[in-house]
């Protein structure tokens, strides 16, 4: 992206120093990732099941990298928000179910209080009834809640205030995770306990997505409440329309115009789109088939291209939660990933975002003067919420060897680099803050 440049008309005492400029002085660019490296990767996970904490996220400790990790909040001790049915009283729903079926009208309603139902096996139905919706089968889907019902209804406790729980102890704790979060890890939503949003109705689904919001606030604070995950990868419009007026960012999907996102579903590669928008999301999923050789070749994918952001998603890991794999292959990975970190830029979920869309919106007007070049960074977006620092490339007088690059009270004296366009300055600078100024420190 080329930012505009305010070029100054040369005052007549300072023309001979203009003319000494070098033609591209001043020139100034955000680099598409921090740093200039040639690409994003994001380590994200979902559940909280008790190896991400145990296992994995000592391993990315050592190596000094940074994960988001999507939580389920009911599956912790303590919380505040635990699962519940938000309607009509359950009985009433139940004894309906005599005498109509179910179908388009009603499926959302009873699909929602289906997990408070005290059948055998009441969650599983209800993902079952869902993952048949999102898969375009709504007959199919109302004939599983038509089922459950019935079991329900030959009950004489047809309803409980059961805790639907995802996980079995032991659960990770909140004073575990504040301190993991102050070490730099981000911690989004996975809703409350894990439902199939898709079918749930209004009120139910937002209990879910805003209550585990407000724990999430509670606990950690708003950084934990920008990223969010919904369950089951679910890019249902509804869902969509309804989380992102809840959480700034999704991994299901981000309503960018400059982002193209290819889902850990898909077959489709990066490489069929490289030249379509400004950045290309690339979601994987490695399971228990996956080889730590598979996963090593989507890094080398990722470097044959400048704009590809690798998410990765990862579930179990040494025999506990979902596809589980041994932790010696996320060290084996992991370190991979940092013996590559000169061209990887590894981050949180929530970072990235942010670097992006602080760099869309984003502009770097430029003043220069004899020997100073003064920018002025700027973003349109919420300053309290996108507060991330950019890196600027700056064009400098070939004669530079070192820079000092001021904002405010930071001062940085820096070697001057060269590619095939001049000598340039590399920094970091906060976009709102300061006017930046760059002069020679030779
Ligand atoms: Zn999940």
């Amino acid at each position: 992206m080329r930012l505009p440049v305010i070029i100054p008309l040369c005052a007549l005492t300072v023309l001979i120093s203009c003319s000494k400029q070098d033609e591209h002085f001043g020139q100034t660019e955000i680099t598409r990732w921090k740093d200039n490296k040639p690409a994003a990767i994001s380590i994200t996970y979902d559940d909280a099941s008790i190896n991400q904490f145990r296992q994995a996220l000592p391993i990315m400790d050592t190596l000094g990298l940074k994960g988001t990790f999507f939580i389920n909040t009911a599956d912790i001790p303590g919380s505040q928000f635990a699962p519940k049915f938000t309607g009509r009283p359950l009985e009433e729903i139940i004894k309906e179910t005599a005498t109509s079926i179910t179908n388009a009208q009603n499926l959302f309603e009873r699909a929602s209080a289906l997990r408070f139902l005290n059948i055998e096996n009441a969650i599983g139905t209800h993902n079952q009834a869902g993952a048949l919706y999102e898969q375009n089968k709504p007959e199919e889907s109302f004939k599983v809640v038509d089922d459950a019902y019935a079991l329900a209804r030959k009950k004489k406790n047809a309803s409980t205030e059961i805790r639907p729980v995802l996980l079995q102890p032991p659960f990770i704790t909140w004073p575990e995770i504040k301190a993991f979060a102050a070490n730099g890890h981000e911690f989004g939503s996975h809703t409350i306990s894990h439902p199939r949003l898709a079918v749930l109705d209004e009120n139910n689904m937002l209990y879910e997505l805003e209550k585990c919001k407000e724990e999430l606030l509670n606990q950690l604070g708003p950084e934990s409440t920008f990223s969010a995950e919904c369950p089951f990868g679910t890019e249902n419009e509804r869902v969509m329309d309804y989380a992102l007026k809840v959480h700034p960012a999704l991994r299901n999907r981000m309503p960018e115009p400059f982002l193209v996102e290819l889902n850990r579903f898909t077959s489709h590669t990066p490489g069929e789109y490289k030249k379509q928008k400004e950045y290309i999301q690339w979601q994987r999923g490695p399971l228990k088939r996956h080889t730590v050789e598979e996963m090593k070749s989507y890094v080398d994918t990722l470097l044959r291209y400048d704009n590809v952001w690798l998410v990765l998603t990862f579930h179990g890991i040494d025999g506990v939660g979902w596809e589980a794999k041994p932790h010696q292959e996320h060290k084996a990975y992991f370190s991979y990933i940092k013996q590559k970190e000169d061209k990887l830029w590894v981050a949180t979920f929530g970072e990235v975002t942010k670097y992006m869309r602080e760099r869309m919106s984003g502009s770097a007007k430029v003043e220069k003067l004899k020997d100073k070049i003064s920018i002025n960074l700027t973003h349109t977006l919420d300053k309290n919420q996108y507060n991330v620092p950019l890196t600027l490339k700056t064009y400098v007088n070939s004669d530079w060897k070192k820079a000092q690059v001021k904002q405010g009270a930071e001062t940085v004296t820096t070697p001057t680099l060269a590619d095939s366009v001049g000598t340039f300055v590399m920094y970091q600078a906060r976009p709102n803050g300061e006017t930046i100024e760059i002069t020679t420190a030779d």
